[in-house]
């Protein structure tokens, strides 16, 4: 392993104890938090050192890029591994996405859906997917003239579950949020307790979906303390990126 690998390494430890110790505080099982790691801007060659070190999950969130990065990874390491997409999807992305990703956590609008449906119908002929695409709905978590940080609003969510059911290739798995910028930390927290609790009403309606995708490298604690299931950690783990990725 070399310099990059141990650097990895040495973050990697920093953020599983951060979890440890979150999970500790609020009497939480850390083996139900599972830990993404948001590869974007980085190279395939740290996702193969992450395998390496145990992380099975990670997530990108640019169409191009994450195309690019798992076509270039051996087919053993794509195989150990779950991608996720996190980014804004166009809608004319949507079907390619389906085609190379194993869980898309920003599906925010109807218009999505057909094109996700029939990428991975697609990808399922061709035999380079072998499972249904699992989608979780990005919600936006804005509140009284706060920007929201993209998602559908709460109060759609009920009828793009019932589309995303109602999808042969999709399979509804839960939420996912960005917490809104400029909160305390009470405030996040608050954040991530609505997804939680639209989280829970999402699972009532569609058993299976049960997952809360919630805090980043900034906020994991509060996001471990309001029960989350998933979090979505880049930095702490990769390292500073440039400006707004
Ligand atoms: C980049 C990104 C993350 C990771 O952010 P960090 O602050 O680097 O941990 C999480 N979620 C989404 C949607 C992202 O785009």
């Amino acid at each position: 392993m070399g310099g990059r690998g141990e650097e990895l390494a040495r973050r990697l430890e920093e953020v599983r104890s951060r979890i440890a110790t979150a999970c500790a505080d609020v009497g939480r099982d850390p083996g139900q938090v599972t830990l993404v790691a948001v590869t974007k801007f980085f190279p395939a060659s740290d996702v193969e050192e992450l395998l390496g070190l145990g992380v099975t999950q990670v997530a990108e969130n640019k169409d191009q890029e994450a195309g690019a990065k798992v076509a270039e990874l051996p087919p053993s390491v794509r195989e150990a591994l779950t991608v996720h997409f996190v980014g804004q999807l166009q809608s004319n992305k949507a079907r390619r996405v389906a085609g190379y990703a194993d869980v898309v956590q920003c599906v925010d609008r109807a218009k999505l859906i057909r094109g996700l449906d029939g990428g991975r119908a697609a990808a399922l002929d061709a035999g380079v997917a072998t499972e249904p695409l699992d989608v979780l709905l990005q919600v936006d978590l804005g509140e009284g003239g706060r920007a929201g940080r993209g998602g559908a609003a709460p109060a759609e969510l009920p009828a793009l579950a019932e589309a995303v059911a109602d999808a042969p290739h999709l399979r509804l798995r839960g939420v996912m949020a960005v917490a809104p910028l400029g909160l305390d930390d009470a405030g996040t927290r608050a954040a991530h307790e609505r997804l939680v609790a639209l989280g829970q009403q999402l699972g009532r309606a569609h058993p299976g979906a049960d997952v809360v995708s919630a805090g980043m490298s900034g906020d994991l604690e509060l996001a471990i303390a309001a029960g989350a299931t998933h979090l979505r950690v880049g930095s702490a783990i990769l390292g500073s990126r440039p400006a707004a990725r």
